[in-house]
């Protein structure tokens, strides 16, 4: 059954960045004939705010939305865990100013976008045995490509010369954000990945843990993120108004339907229905 999620951080008020992914999301699975899954990813509990949890469930059920099961990355580490002894990791303590050193050391490093970890822990000579280790997974040397069903684009990467040997578990034993996605999208049995372009990126990563976890590749669907008027992306931090100041405030949500969705089918009208949205979803996509 084609199945889709909205995967919210609580760590704060939902802003309309959030809301647009969110409804996009459920237009996507719904279009279908689909499950809609809300997951709680919450693991990083020091970042995590109690009333978060509410407020996005308010938030999404103001806007018309529903879905059909609700998890919390939290209550699942279990998953995780068992996921992580099937991969082959090593114990990385190095400091970040270690990492930091052997880069600028390693001749030749590719200078892309983010930098390359070079391997510095994957001596265990150069462990601190006084500090709590990272585990970090032996990454895979190959290209490794995904398409994307939003923009039609593919991003190939070797992970082994473009990323480097990524943390799966931090030394204070959360799990990474990637390992946890990889093994609840497919838990959960998500066929269908829907989420903001910054994720974009992420998606080799989760392609390869897929594939030495033998999990099937979702389809994936990198949505543009919403920018507020000086182009800058919206942002919690940024100060971007939230949704429950909207909600509370009486915004109406069938207009904040059509500016949050309506402009990417070319529709202006002010206000519109769930059902005239899955309509122009299922005839565009
Ligand atoms: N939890 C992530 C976020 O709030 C989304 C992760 C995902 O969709 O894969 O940005």
């Amino acid at each position: 059954m084609p199945t889709g999620r909205f995967a919210p951080s609580p760590t704060g008020e939902m802003h309309l960045g959030n809301l647009r992914t969110a409804l996009l999301a459920w237009l996507q699975a719904r279009s279908v004939g689909g499950r809609v899954i809300l997951r709680f990813e919450d693991l990083d509990t020091g970042r995590v705010r109690q009333p978060a949890y509410q407020s996005t469930r308010d938030d999404l059920h103001w806007l018309g939305l529903d879905w059909d099961a609700e998890y919390r990355q939290s209550e699942r580490l279990d998953l995780y865990a068992a996921a992580l002894e099937k991969l082959d990791t090593y114990p990385c303590a190095c400091t970040r100013s270690e990492i930091q050193a052997s880069i600028q050391a390693s001749v030749g490093a590719p200078h892309g976008p983010e930098a390359v970890y070079p391997g510095t822990c994957s001596d265990l000579k150069n462990r601190n045995p006084d500090r709590l280790a990272a585990l970090r997974w032996h990454v895979p040397d190959e290209r490794i490509c995904v398409s994307d069903h939003w923009t039609g684009e593919t991003l190939c990467q070797n992970l082994k010369s473009e990323v480097g040997d990524f943390v799966l578990r931090r030394g204070d034993g959360v799990y990474a954000y990637h390992l946890a996605v990889v093994v609840d999208d497919f838990e959960m049995g998500i066929t269908d990945v829907l989420r903001g372009a910054d994720l974009w990126t992420a998606a080799p990563r989760q392609a390869a843990l897929q594939q030495a976890l033998g999990y099937p590749t979702p389809a994936y669907w990198h949505v543009p993120l919403m920018q507020d008027f000086r182009g800058e992306r919206l942002a919690k931090r940024g100060g971007a108004p939230s949704v429950r100041a909207l909600r509370e405030g009486g915004a109406d949500p069938a207009v904040l339907r059509a500016e949050l969705a309506g402009s990417l089918y070319g529709k202006t009208g002010e206000r519109t229905s769930l059902d005239e949205l899955l309509e122009h979803f299922s005839q565009n996509s």
